[in-house]
């Protein structure tokens, strides 16, 4: 089984949107083993998205991803990182397909609803960032 780090956004947590994205992880195959709402500051978010730090959307996604409650989860399941990239859809929403979390719930390419991690490596990376191991049930 593999895991994966998924965060539902200040966006979809704004439109009480969280059961309802956990339901399209669940009907999905994919078991929530942690989870936890909380709201970061901006040098948290910053220090989460560093890899973005040189792009030109950087800056805005921290404050968006600053200014409201989020969900950390960890998904777990075969394949979870691909699957849930599959499940979330394209980031930008107008390009999700039909049936995806981002196509029906993202609001633009910023307001997207979830995160979810892009490889097995960097899910390590970022489950580590908010969860210690005994929060984990594997
Ligand atoms: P993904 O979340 O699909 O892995 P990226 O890692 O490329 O996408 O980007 C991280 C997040 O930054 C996206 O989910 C989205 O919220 C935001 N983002 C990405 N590209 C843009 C953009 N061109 N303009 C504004 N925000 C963006
Ligand atoms: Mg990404």
């Amino acid at each position: 089984m593999q895991k994966t780090l998924s965060i539902i956004k200040p966006d979809a947590t704004a439109r009480n949107l969280a059961g309802t994205i956990n339901s399209r992880f669940e009907q999905n195959g994919l078991r929530i083993i942690a989870q936890k709402r909380l709201q970061l500051t901006k040098a948290q978010a910053n220090k989460f998205y560093e890899v973005h730090k040189d792009k030109a959307f950087y800056d805005s996604l921290c404050e968006f991803m600053s200014s409201g409650q989020i969900v950390a989860q960890v998904l777990s399941g075969e394949d979870a990182v691909t699957k849930n990239r599959e499940i979330m859809g394209a980031t930008n929403p107008a390009n999700a397909e039909i049936g995806t979390i981002r196509r029906d719930f993202g609001e633009s390419i910023e307001h997207n609803a979830v995160h979810g991690s892009d490889s097995e490596e960097n899910a390590e990376t970022e489950i580590a960032f908010f969860f210690s191991g005994l929060e984990i049930m594997e």
